[in-house]
């Protein structure tokens, strides 16, 4: 149930309002926006009887919310929601370009490919220290190894570091972290995020499973927000359909239905979501145009001898001419 206030109502009036509700088992989401003040109402609103608030003095209307998830859903909250990830904003009109390679390999690597992603427009960096492999004999990344190199290349160059946590037992080595990703293998990991969601307020980036429809990835983040962070960023990187000319199958059109369904800021992954270095350029500028708050891309320094996705990861030259490309797009669209 969405609460919508009367213009005009006093903060004593909310209060009131809120405490009635809290007095009834219910938690209230205030929402103040520019022209409306709306109030959420999660838990059990069954015994709610919406025309009892809706006779109640500060109240303009009550609506009820069809859809399963609260939080993350757009009624809850009109306006977009900005992540600040460390002083780079995502969303309402933030655009967040995270780079950089699959996995962390050495600091040296790190480092220079940290530099260069942020001489071409990078505001962000990314590199796996726990990587998800499909089989247990490939590399694994380096671990907490691996995430003491991205802190020394998040020292020289200040860009903040997102990287991926598997296992919530590996949490105490994340605090130089600014942005933790729930990858796509565990979007429905429920214990992992509600771990996450309760042990922190950074901002999560949480990928789409790759057989998750777009409302499964709204529950998803939706055990994120309900555990008590707000701070989610949601991605797509494509999932898994018959088609096998690309690793994964993007439609595109999610960027617009989910800015529809809700209020968080949406990121493109075109590198996992094609497979292939050559088609991440294409489908980095589409995603800008169609409105994504921000793209993620592997950037390998030396992709035929990377230890994780090479045939995908753009050398720090195609990057930089895919953000000459993708600024020009956002200036002629959205500037
Ligand atoms: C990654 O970002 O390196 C990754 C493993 O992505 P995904 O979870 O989308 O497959
Ligand atoms: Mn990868």
């Amino acid at each position: 149930m969405v609460i919508i206030v009367k213009h005009g109502a006093s903060d004593a009036q909310i209060e009131g309002l809120k405490a009635l509700l809290v007095s009834k088992n219910i938690q209230p989401h205030v929402s103040k926006g520019s022209l409306q003040t709306i109030i959420g109402c999660v838990g059990d609103v069954a015994d709610l009887d919406p025309g009892l608030i809706e006779a109640l003095d500060v109240v303009e209307s009550v609506q009820r919310i069809q859809e399963p998830y609260k939080a993350a859903n757009r009624k809850f909250h009109p306006d977009d929601s900005a992540i600040d990830c460390s002083g780079v904003k995502v969303g309402a009109g933030g655009f967040g370009v995270i780079a950089g390679p699959c996995s962390v390999e050495s600091e040296e690597q790190i480092v220079g490919i940290a530099k260069a992603v942020k001489a071409a427009g990078a505001n962000m960096l990314r590199g796996g220290a726990f990587k998800p492999r499909t089989s247990p004999y490939s590399f694994q990344g380096l671990g907490k190894v691996g995430l003491e190199m991205l802190s020394v290349a998040k020292k020289e160059t200040n860009l903040p570091i997102v990287t991926e946590l598997m296992d919530f037992a590996d949490i105490e080595l994340f605090n130089d972290v600014d942005v933790i990703q729930i990858g796509a293998r565990n979007m429905q990991n429920f214990n992992l995020l509600k771990e996450v969601g309760a042990y922190t307020k950074k901002p999560i980036l949480l990928k789409r499973g790759m057989s998750a429809t777009l409302q499964e990835l709204l529950m998803s983040a939706e055990y994120i927000m309900a555990s008590g962070n707000p701070n989610v960023i949601l991605c797509e990187r494509g999932i898994r359909t018959f088609e096998t000319a690309t690793r994964n199958t993007l439609d595109l059109a999610v960027v617009p239905v989910l800015k529809r369904l809700s209020h968080l800021p949406i990121v493109v992954d075109p590198s996992h979501a094609t497979g292939y270095s050559y088609l991440v350029d294409p489908v980095a500028v589409a995603a800008t145009a169609i409105g994504a708050d921000g793209l993620i891309i592997e950037v390998h320094n030396d992709p035929p001898r990377a230890k994780c996705d090479g045939v995908q990861s753009q050398t720090p030259a195609m990057f930089a001419k895919t953000m000459e490309k993708v600024r020009k797009t956002r200036e002629a669209l959205f500037q």
